[in-house]
């Protein structure tokens, strides 16, 4: 019999290939007249090209955004809005601008519109995270959610085969990790099932034919659907231990997962079956972990946490980070279990 608690998150989401031509609609509709447009120095051209789209609409590029976050970055973008009068912010770009412009609205409730342009899922959470002198500090508010998110698959055209395929297993890990989470539900086990479903089916694809413009859009798709499980669930064992391994020796975000989530997933499936019945469909195989990694591999991901420079010193630094604080996971996690996990992800043995 099921029973469970779901809580549905305020989103407004538009997804269709050509979407950035409906951004003006989207700031009317939310009585916006001034927005402040976000990037990173990377996606400056891009944000650029929207802001001249947008005319008197855009108030002008801050294109500081930065990976994790840091507190100077969104001390520059709030004064920044603040000189050019801005009255919200269009964060154009994956989890690291996003994570700005979430880091913004935390600060003075100001509200943003997502244009996600990764798979990474940011724009579907009320998850924020900051990080100040070297340490970086994470929660949930509703007020850093996106009052709207405007998914275009022509501009995920530009995101390099590579890091298609590690932001998509960085997605696939939220629908893993949502499907074994405490607060899973009916509607949760749907979105992630097909999610995972989508992004996987449309990896191969991606890799077969970089030009080609459908599979991306399938992949984003995807996306959505794991970004939407993230923010609707409390993640477990796998992104904890991406959490440490990114906080701790500054590992790069998406490949980390790529590597890792393998082996996260033979370890807690075993005491999920819900999640690996689910998995199983989603996957077309009886073992949905060796399945990521065997894909994975053939995709061209990176295969070990050592081809990614961490030292296998830091394997204990890394187990004390992941077993300081408890948190929920399906299966019962000592520090042995994560030293072995860790030597195998270290090592990137064949599961
Ligand atoms: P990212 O935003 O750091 O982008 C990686 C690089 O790719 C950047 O240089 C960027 O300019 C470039 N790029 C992005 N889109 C591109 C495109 N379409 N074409 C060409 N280049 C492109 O990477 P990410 O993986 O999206 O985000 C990682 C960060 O997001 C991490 O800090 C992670 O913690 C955070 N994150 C947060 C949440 C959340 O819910 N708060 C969820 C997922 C990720």
């Amino acid at each position: 019999m099921p029973e469970f608690l779901y809580e549905a998150l305020p989103m407004r989401v538009r997804f269709r290939s050509g979407a950035l031509a409906d951004l003006a609609d989207e700031l009317d509709s939310l009585g916006l007249r001034r927005v402040l447009l976000l990037s990173t120095p990377d996606q400056r051209p891009e944000a650029e090209r929207l802001a001249a789209s947008l005319g008197g609409r855009a108030a002008g590029v801050h294109a500081g955004a930065r990976m994790h976050v840091p507190t100077e970055c969104v001390d520059e973008a709030e004064a920044e809005a603040e000189r050019l009068g801005a009255d919200g912010y269009v964060a154009l770009g994956g989890g690291s601008t996003i994570g700005l412009g979430k880091a913004l609205a935390l600060r003075s409730a100001v509200p943003i519109i997502a244009v996600p342009t990764t798979f990474a899922g940011s724009e579907m959470t009320p998850v924020w995270g900051l990080t100040s002198g070297g340490v970086k500090e994470t929660g949930r508010d509703p007020r850093v959610l996106p009052r709207s998110v405007v998914y275009d698959p022509e501009l995920v055209r530009t995101l390099p085969v590579d890091l298609c395929v590690t932001s998509g297993f960085n997605a696939v890990a939220h629908a893993v990790e949502g499907l074994y989470a405490p607060d899973c539900s009916p509607v949760v086990e749907l979105m992630a099932a097909e999610g995972a479903r989508a992004l996987l089916q449309a990896l191969p694809r991606i890799v077969a034919s970089p030009e080609e413009s459908e599979p991306r859009a399938d992949a984003l798709y995807g996306a959505w659907l794991c970004g939407a499980t993230l923010g609707a669930t409390t993640m477990g064992l796998h992104h904890k231990l991406c959490h440490a391994l990114g906080g701790a020796l500054d590992l790069p975000h998406a490949q980390t997962h790529t590597v890792v989530l393998p082996y996260a997933a033979a370890f807690n499936l075993s005491a999920a079956p819900t999640a690996l019945r689910r998995l199983r469909t989603a996957v077309s195989d009886p073992d949905p972990a060796q399945y990521l990694q065997g894909l994975a591999r053939r995709l061209g991901a990176p295969r070990s946490l050592a081809e990614l420079g961490m030292k296998e010193p830091d394997i204990d630094l890394v187990a004390d980070l992941v077993v300081a604080k408890p948190y929920a996971n399906p299966r019962p996690v000592t520090r042995d279990d994560v030293i072995t996990l860790l030597r195998a992800a270290w090592k990137g043995e064949t599961l």
